[in-house]
């Protein structure tokens, strides 16, 4: 048995702050025990009563930081890490000038190897601990993805895109071998170690009907997998996809029609929708995923969080790396928060700081595992400094209650105000601050 004592603020939220005041919604203690026991949290609360609980363990004391639940990513692509920060594009001529001659390189299992390497090291380096994955077309690239997070004890979900048209030599799979590669990694890697299997065709432009047909049989024939894919982000995409399925009735209708969409379904964008659309996104339970800084960046339009909300559909909040353009969940609700101002909608920092974690967590319907800092929770924890900069300082020198140094955090924080990540328990962060070397160690 390895018992840690971690000592702190801390806040973990138990749903949804309905506003600033909600203050039931949420745990928030100046000082803080949280134990960690093999790997979970065995504890927590006010620091005098967990120690009270161990009174051997030893400590790591990370006052005056504030500890909470590490952030949840539902929608990255992983073989887009040197990708991110390509210029001048909208979605299908990004895709097609920058994207796919990328991806092409993932043929190569050592190429795959040392991006996963990479990706999983910016990951925690930016206070994320789970993430929702776009891997390539190649099977190599979801085995490299997924080995590198068992190795790391890190909670990953993931899949290989399944992409039979519309793409360049070398990233084409077919209906039937997008089918049987899936299959084969669900087999190896669902339920190893900690990851999660995606099934995860592209997008329908990318996918023949039979490819999505046999992407719905797969997704019925294991209910336990999530599906992922992406919804009307743009609007030469969504004309591009009424040509290809003229029976369709609206871009949604064509995941619908292949059985697709569930509670399990993550739609990333979903901007540029039908009433009937937002109907079946109701009805069938699938998740809308928000990308704020891709959407800003490829100029695909302004998600309409409220409007989701008002119809009881549950949306995600995500980076999109790469064309997201920050690995950061702060600055992802950075972005978030003035996208919504465009509308003139609210996002406040609790329900921010509650979306980036258990509100993740609970559209992957995984809050009993991650997203909190309950007992009995996987021990994935960031900490977060929010005097990490000059600025931030500054500025936190005349914050005068929670809210409000959250919401410096979520405008002014980057990598810099992550002092620590806890993966499993283990602390990752702290020997490779990005400011002293560009890599994280190898794991012990
Ligand atoms: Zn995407």
């Amino acid at each position: 048995m390895t018992e840690t004592l971690l000592r702190g603020r801390l806040l973990t939220f138990h749903r949804e702050p309905a506003d600033q005041t909600d203050t039931e919604a949420y745990t928030y203690l100046e000082d803080a025990g949280l134990l960690i026991r093999d790997g979970l949290i065995a504890a927590t609360g006010p620091f005098a009563d967990v120690r009270a609980q161990a009174p051997e363990a030893p400590i790591t004391d990370h006052r005056p930081h504030l500890m909470m639940a590490g952030f949840v990513d539902t929608h990255i692509h992983f073989p887009q890490v040197q990708v991110i920060a390509s210029w001048g594009a909208q979605l299908l001529d990004w895709l097609n000038g920058y994207t796919f001659p990328e991806e092409t390189r993932f043929a190569d299992p050592a190429h795959c190897a040392r991006m996963a390497s990479a990706f999983l090291d910016l990951l925690i380096a930016h206070g994320t601990t789970t993430a929702v994955s776009f891997c390539s077309v190649h099977s190599a690239s979801a085995e490299a993805l997924f080995a590198e997070a068992a190795r790391r004890d890190m909670r990953m979900l993931a899949g290989k895109v399944m992409m039979d048209r519309n793409a360049p030599d070398g990233l084409r799979d077919t209906a039937q071998s997008g089918y049987d590669d899936s299959k084969a990694l669900i087999d190896r890697w669902h339920g190893r170690g900690r990851n999660g299997y995606v099934i995860t065709p592209r997008f329908a432009i990318t996918s023949t009907p039979e490819q999505l047909r046999m992407a719905g049989a797969l997704a019925a024939e294991h209910p336990e997998c999530h599906v992922q894919t992406h919804l009307s982000e743009n609007r030469a995409e969504i004309v591009y996809t009424a040509e290809l399925y003229p029976e369709a009735r609206d871009y949604l209708d064509v995941y619908q029609r292949h059985g697709l969409l569930g509670p399990r379904t993550l739609l990333g964008h979903a901007i540029h929708l039908e009433p009937r659309e937002i109907d079946a996104l109701a009805a069938t339970g699938a998740h809308p995923v928000f990308c704020p800084t891709s959407n800003l960046f490829l100029g695909s339009g302004l998600f309409d969080d409220a409007g989701l909300r008002q119809r009881g559909i549950a949306s995600g909040i995500a980076t999109d790396v790469g064309a997201g353009t920050s690995y950061s969940m702060l600055q992802t609700l950075n972005e978030g928060y003035k996208v919504l101002q465009l509308q003139g909608q609210a996002l406040h920092p609790l329900r921010a700081f509650h979306w980036a974690t258990r509100g993740n967590a609970e559209v992957l319907g995984l809050a009993d595992r991650i997203g909190t800092l309950d007992a009995g929770s996987e021990a994935d924890i960031v900490v977060l400094d929010s005097a990490a900069t000059e600025a931030m300082a500054l500025r936190t020198e005349r914050a005068g209650t929670l809210a409000e140094e959250l919401f410096i955090l979520q405008v002014m924080g980057c990598d810099r105000a992550i002092a620590e990540v806890y993966v499993s328990g283990t602390a990752r962060k702290r020997a490779a601050r990005p400011k002293d070397r560009h890599l994280m160690p190898e794991p012990a």
